[in-house]
This record gives C-alpha cells, sequence and structure tokens, in this order.
C-alpha cells in the first residue's frame, strides 16, 4: 500500500500541491482527477522521486520512501512509471526495452511472458518505428512491469490514441495491471477516462484534493457546483 500523507509543494511562493494525502491499495486504480494545472503531475513525480516535496511524507508498505530529510533514490522506490511522452528507446527491439533494467537470468522468462499478457509477443524482434502507436503503448506497459513495481504511477498515458483504441488499451491495461496486484495511481483530466478505470477517485482543484470517493459516488453526490459541471460533459 503506497501512502500519501500531507505533501505539499510550492513553486515561487505559489502552492501548487497543498496538503494532499493519499491512500491507494495494491490491485486497485486511484485516479488524480483535476483540470490542467491543478498539481497533477507534481504529485505524481513527488511520489516518483523526481521532485521533492516542501512538507509532508511517503511510505510505501509501511516503510518510508521519502520525508523532509530522507530521500529514497528513484530506482530504489519498487514504482513503475507511464508517461505520455515517455517513449520506447528507439534503438532497442521490443525484447530488449521489456527487458531493459531486469537481469539478463530473469528477462529470458519474463519478457515473453510480459509481452504475451498484452498480446505482444509476434513483435518481439520488432523495432518501436516498426509498432503502431498502441502497440508502442503495450510494449511500454510491459516495460513499465518488468521489475515487478508495488506501484505503478501513470500520466495521462493514454492521450496520444484515437477513442477506439483508448478504450480497448485501457481495458487491456487494467486487466494487467489487476492480476499483477499494482497499485495504480492515474493522473488524468478527463472525467470519463476517471470514471472507466478507477476503483477510487480522488478529485483535485488547485492543490487540494476536494473529494474522494467511489466513481458512481462522486459522479452522483458531486461536493458542489464546481464538481457537479466537470462531470457534466461525460460520454
Ligand atoms: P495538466 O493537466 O495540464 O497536466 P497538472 O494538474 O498536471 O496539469 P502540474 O503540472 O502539476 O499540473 O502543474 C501545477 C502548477 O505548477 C502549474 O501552474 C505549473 O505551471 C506549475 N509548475 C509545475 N512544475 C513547475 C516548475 N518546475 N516550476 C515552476 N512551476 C511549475
Ligand atoms: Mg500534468
Amino acid at each position: 500500500r503506497l501512502a500519501l500523507t500531507n505533501i505539499s509543494k510550492s513553486f515561487g511562493g505559489q502552492k501548487v500541491v497543498d496538503d494532499v494525502s493519499l491512500d491507494i491499495m495494491p490491485g486497485q486504480v486511484t485516479c488524480l482527477l483535476g483540470p490542467s494545472g491543478c498539481g497533477k503531475s507534481t504529485t505524481l513525480r513527488i511520489t516518483a522521486g523526481v521532485e521533492m516535496q516542501d512538507s509532508g511524507s511517503i511510505h510505501l508498505d509501511g516503510n518510508l520512501i521519502c520525508d523532509t530529510k530522507h530521500h529514497v533514490p528513484p530506482e530504489n522506490r519498487s514504482i513503475g512509471l507511464m508517461f505520455q511522452d515517455f517513449a520506447l528507446f528507439p534503438h532497442l527491439s521490443v525484447a530488449a526495452n521489456v527487458g531493459f533494467g531486469i537481469p539478463k537470468s530473469e528477462a529470458h522468462k519474463r519478457v515473453p511472458e510480459l509481452l504475451a499478457k498484452v498480446g505482444m509477443q509476434r513483435h518481439i524482434d520488432r523495432f518501436p518505428h516498426e509498432l503502431s502507436g498502441g502497440e508502442q503503448q503495450r510494449v511500454a506497459l510491459a516495460r513499465a512491469l518488468a521489475p515487478r513495481p508495488r506501484v505503478m504511477l501513470m500520466d495521462e498515458p493514454f492521450s496520444g490514441l484515437d477513442d477506439r483504441l483508448r478504450d480497448e488499451i485501457r481495458d487491456e491495461t487494467l486487466d494487467v495491471l489487476k492480476a499483477e496486484g499494482t497499485a495504480v495511481l492515474l493522473v488524468t483530466h478527463e472525467p470519463t477516462e476517471a470514471m472507466r478505470m478507477a476503483d477510487e477517485i480522488a478529485l483535485m482543484r488547485k492543490g487540494r484534493i476536494v473529494q474522494r470517493g467511489a466513481p458512481y459516488n462522486i459522479y452522483n453526490s458531486p461536493i458542489d457546483l464546481e464538481a457537479a459541471k466537470f462531470f457534466s460533459d461525460i460520454n
């Protein structure tokens, strides 16, 4: 379980993350949902360890991974990342991309297994430029899962895909992550995406979490008019 406790961060005197606390359970998807600029990506970067918070702490399975004094480096956090612009290595094959960063002895079994899970085993010897956007996305998911992270952080990972493909890849991604038992923190500004993917939604506004709950509870009982409007264009 990933626990963020009272995380705050300012840039140039402006508080962009304001006292955020979140719990993310294994095998569950928590969506950080809110308008552009509300502080979602900053929260994710702090969790990944590529940005430092001003105050607050983060624990993973009860172990401290950062507070204002301690900072476990990103590569030692057991956290996987999937960002829209987090591209595959262009000069490496699909197999090498997925096997990157895990021991060779493990890779020969883990890589085909993961590629089968995302339906890409027949493309194992191709290079990224020989794949469609959706196929690249599937390989990126396999790569992110290869080191068996306990937590997956996803920042608008499906925004480059057309509607039909996005639905398909969302569903596949959910199946794979649930089967692996990974705790997922997914950032999106699209209510539709949050409604489809989340077990729990945390509604964010101006750096603060203003409402938390199961998708349909938030949809049916938005905390105020602004939240209601935000959900009104859902399809
Ligand atoms: P979007 O949906 O557009 O991606 P977001 O919710 O992810 O938005 P953030 O990227 O977290 O928003 O940014 C929150 C605010 O902090 C924005 O006003 C942004 O300009 C500012 N900000 C982010 N990173 C920095 C930085 N390194 N230096 C200064 N300001 C920053
Ligand atoms: Mg962002």
